[in-house]
């Protein structure tokens, strides 16, 4: 490091100490990466990919047989029957919108069973304010079960609202996003998909997988969920695709999305590929290494700013479900520095300087450290802190660990800089 680097020579030690800690970590990510590597090396080979399937299409995009084909792949990798896995999704959130809108009609509920949502979806589900386009416009109700107070679900809540109302779609979201609730695991997922079911047979499960791809060795959709989402420019996209987003379930629930995807009676006959297959496959090739690599990231991280006294959640050998780590800086000088000694590490965009903007939508001003090659990913090393107590720093992604670390580093160093 000291090679290509100016790091403040207490960090020698801190970084030394902080490999030592995330050896048993660590295996655990290369164990459970060579999995999932296997599992979607095995559906490549099953499935007969072929270098024609990279073949672009225009116009209509009738017959695209890459596009097809790896709608197919992509079910046999997550396990499940059917998915759609599209460039033309613009964001996770609108891949998300396209799946609600997809399964929920007029006078229909839904009901969130992990608190509140994402930030981005409360627009989407109009449960703030009834905003056009929203769910709560096309008359689609919306109810939610807060977590307890240790940021678990609520089982008991959650059986007593599915007792009291009937509900179309109960919602769970798996990776933690920017709160400092813990990820859910599988077997959480697990867990709740089987409350679910004993109360309410007939609601449909979706999750809200973003972050969670590749994490672990299942997925939702393969201990009871009926119906996932994601974007590309995160996990699954192994930090290749340039956009876009999948849904992923049953068989009878991607057929209705995929009319709200496109058009009624037209679904997913429609869409031109345009090129992007070759990178839609080679980022999903790629994407269980990426994801494990981001996961290394973020146990460093945890390792290295624990060694420096401060509070990280998770902690270096805690269960993970996401790739998302915090650290709770304390001071917004030091959050200040933390983001800009990551982006000074950044391969691209490192000569910049973050500075906190009154982001809209949010009341606190906000901080980011980005240095993406993909303009707003996430998969690739990122950080992201609001302006306020506890000034907790929320970073993920790192498309290869050896340079993550080195941001993680020069992050280290700028906050030691602060007295
Ligand atoms: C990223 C994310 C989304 C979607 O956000 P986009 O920025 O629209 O891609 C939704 N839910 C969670 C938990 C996320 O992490």
């Amino acid at each position: 490091m000291l090679d290509f680097f100016e790091i403040n020579g207490a960090l020698n030690d801190l970084d030394r100490n902080a490999k030592e800690d995330c050896k048993e970590a660590f295996e655990k990510i290369e164990k459970m990466t060579e999995y999932n590597q296997l599992k979607v090396l095995s559906a490549f080979i099953k499935n007969r990919v072929s270098e024609s399937n990279f073949a672009p299409t225009t116009g209509y995009g009738y017959g695209d047989k890459g596009r097809d084909d790896l709608d197919t792949v992509l079910a046999d990798i997550f396990g499940c029957e059917d998915a759609l896995i599209r460039h033309t999704f613009a964001s996770g959130t609108h891949t998300l919108t396209v799946a609600l809108f997809g399964l929920l009609r007029p006078g229909e509920k839904m009901l969130c069973i992990t608190g509140r949502p994402y930030d981005t979806l409360i627009g989407v589900l109009g449960c703030d304010n009834p905003i056009d386009g929203s769910l709560a416009d096309f008359k689609i109700g919306y109810n939610q079960v807060d977590l307890l107070p240790d940021g678990t679900p609520d089982e008991e809540g959650i059986k007593k609202a599915l007792r009291e109302d009937e509900y179309k779609v109960v919602y769970i979201q798996r990776s933690r996003g920017y709160s400092l609730r813990p990820s859910l695991k599988i077997k959480d997922i697990e867990r709740l998909c089987k409350t679910v079911k004993e109360a309410s047979p007939n609601s449909v499960i979706m999750v809200d997988n973003c972050y969670g791809e590749f994490t672990e060795e299942k997925e939702p959709v393969q201990v009871g969920a009926d119906i996932m989402a994601g974007s590309l420019i995160k996990n699954p996209g192994g930090g290749i695709a340039p956009c876009g987003g999948y849904i992923a379930g049953r068989k009878d629930l991607i057929e209705k999305c995929s009319y709200r995807m496109t058009a009624a009676g037209v679904g997913r006959e429609v869409g031109a590929s345009l090129g992007h297959n070759r990178e839609l496959y080679m980022g999903i090739f790629h994407a269980p290494h990426v994801t494990g690599e981001a996961m290394k990231s973020a146990v460093f991280a945890a390792a290295l700013f624990s060694q420096m006294g401060y509070e990280v959640s998770p902690a270096v050998n805690e269960a993970r479900g996401d790739i998302i780590q915090s650290i709770k800086l304390g001071d917004s000088k030091k959050l200040i520095a933390f983001c800009k000694g990551m982006q000074s590490a950044a391969p691209v965009d490192s000569h910049l300087t973050p500075e906190p903007w009154d982001m809209p939508g949010y009341d606190d001003q906000v901080i980011m450290a980005a240095g993406a090659f993909t303009g707003g990913s996430s998969i690739e090393l990122s950080a992201d802190a609001p302006l306020r107590e506890p000034f907790a720093v929320w970073m993920q992604g790192g498309i290869n660990f050896h340079s993550a670390r080195a941001g993680i580093l020069m992050a280290a160093n700028e906050v030691l800089k602060i007295k």
